[in-house]
């Protein structure tokens, strides 16, 4: 490999060496070659590399990790020996201290960047990244690919990176136990029974994924398979085969006949056992650095539609946070917007006078309204609907008493997009005293903060929370709070 003449044109193929300075937001190494940028993939910050480019733009370009020259100190040996092939954890090989400082770090620059806030109020306001102490094994949600593998065997597994083709995974260090043994199970009732899985390519077969939910404080488990048909053949075979799984309490078929990568299809049918798992979650107290538990919570009813965190023991630390960050005394009425099957909204009710939640999922709110009831909760009401349709038509609508709905705090926790400008618009309006934003997407919390700082409120609190370890994902959680001028 011929290195590049200084003079010569960065063109593709070249080899380049450079050192690693940072990590960009898709997990690749950043570093510098003559004044340009370059996205390294599977290179972490502190490598010295030779990389090989594989695009060019006109100010950064893409290389891919030709030789390792000298090894960053915060690289480690991941404990999956999939993990360069894998798409699903994409900065594993990053000491795990470093991970969490690499998305506090993205958080924060994010926030200058996009929200126009000052290094020094996000450097100040920032606690320390709460992370866990073992970090695997920590998924209640898994969603496993079925195909074909090269040798025309059968394989579950996961899609390798950028691409659709499946690495066989058995046990994924990110998942419970229990899932390799239903997955083994699937796949001897489908060899059994001639049950074919889906090829994508040419839209034939049956059987596309298999989604596996676990409950983690009750250990129940919910399998659902996700098929291109109508019907399952042999389905009292598979119900035979899943039967032995330690706490299995649900088999569910959903029929997804569409081409599309959206994995879950309208309609789920129940075959055996219930339609939904039961969990619980405690809250911790986050004075401590360890978050004990405090004793106090709440139980959850999950249906497989619904969205439910998927770490269970960062959520118990991320809903305390939003309690502690919410500072409530009992009297307040708060909103809990994009509030899925009513997690948070019930610990704000038990510390609240009044809690509204909305969400846009009519069996997220079904499963919300069952959950107050379950935990004996009055003060919680549910309204079905998009936040930015259902703010405005409750404010404005000609009886209702505003003052009344004066709240006190609002909540939310938007999807990735963030929030409808029309609702951000809507809670400016409504005037609260605090905002606490929990947020899975640092660019649209930043976009979000500053229309609402613009709006008259100021930078309180800040955390990240690690929910995604390995991953790239960033889960944050910020309060606002209105300026008195
Ligand atoms: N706070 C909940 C759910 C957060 S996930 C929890 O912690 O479990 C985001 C939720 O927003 C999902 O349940 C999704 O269905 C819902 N959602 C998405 N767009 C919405 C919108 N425009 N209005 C209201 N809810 C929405």
């Amino acid at each position: 490999m011929a290195m590049l003449d200084k003079l010569d044109k960065l063109d593709k193929n070249d080899v380049i060496e450079l050192t690693i300075e940072d990590m960009g937001s898709d997990g690749a190494g950043v570093g510098r070659y003559e004044g340009m940028t370059f996205f390294v993939k599977d290179a972490v910050t502190g490598d010295k590399v030779m990389a090989r480019i594989t695009k060019m733009k006109k100010n950064y370009g893409f290389a891919r990790l030709e030789k390792m020259l000298k090894p960053s100190e915060h690289r480690v040996i991941p404990e999956c020996e999939l993990h360069s092939r894998c798409g699903g954890c994409q900065i594993s090989v990053l000491a795990y201290g470093q991970q969490l400082a690499y998305k506090q770090k993205k958080v924060q620059e994010t926030l200058n960047r996009i929200g126009g806030f000052a290094p020094e109020l996000t450097e100040r306001i920032f606690e320390p990244a709460a992370g866990m102490d073992y970090p695997y094994r920590y998924r209640n949600k898994a969603q496993f690919p079925i195909g074909t593998g090269k040798d025309g065997k059968l394989v579950a597994g996961f899609y390798a990176a950028r691409t659709h083709s499946i690495i066989p995974v058995s046990d994924c260090r990110l998942g419970p136990l229990v899932n390799r043994e239903v997955l083994l199970a699937v796949l001897a009732y489908m060899e059994e029974n001639h049950v074919e899985p889906y090829d994508e390519t040419r839209g034939t077969g049956l059987v596309r994924h298999v989604l596996i939910r676990n409950a983690f404080a009750t250990n129940e488990v919910m399998v659902c398979l996700v098929i291109n048909g109508r019907r399952l053949p042999a389905q009292d075979k598979l119900i035979a085969a899943l039967r032995g799984v330690e706490g299995l309490t649900g088999i569910l078929v959903n029929q997804n006949r569409k081409n599309t990568n959206v994995i879950l299809g309208d309609v789920t049918q129940l075959i055996y056992g219930r339609d939904y798992i039961m969990d619980s979650v405690s809250l911790r107290d986050c004075g401590s650095p360890d978050f004990p538990r405090t004793g106090e919570s709440v139980d959850y009813r999950i249906s497989p539609q619904s969205f439910y965190q998927v770490n269970p023991e960062q959520t118990e630390k991320l809903y305390s946070l939003v309690l502690e960050y919410a500072g409530l005394t009992g009297k307040e009425t708060v909103w809990d917007l994009y509030c899925g099957i009513g997690t948070i909204s019930l610990f704000l009710a038990q510390r609240a006078g009044k809690v509204y939640g909305v969400e846009s999922v009519p069996q997220a709110i079904e499963d919300a309204r069952k959950n107050a009831a379950q935990n004996g909760i009055v003060n919680a009401e549910f309204f079905e609907g998009k936040a930015e349709d259902v703010l405005p038509q409750f404010y404005q609508s000609e009886d209702a008493d505003v003052d009344a709905l004066h709240p006190d705090v609002i909540v939310v926790d938007p999807p990735r997009k963030g929030c409808d400008e029309r609702c951000l618009e809507a809670m400016i309006q409504m005037r609260p005293e605090r905002i606490v934003y929990v947020s899975c997407d640092p660019a649209t919390l930043a976009r979000d903060l500053k229309i609402l700082c613009d709006g008259g409120y100021e930078l309180k609190r800040g955390r990240v929370v690690d929910q995604f370890c390995h991953t790239v994902h960033v889960e944050t959680i910020v309060s606002i709070q209105r300026k008195t001028s």
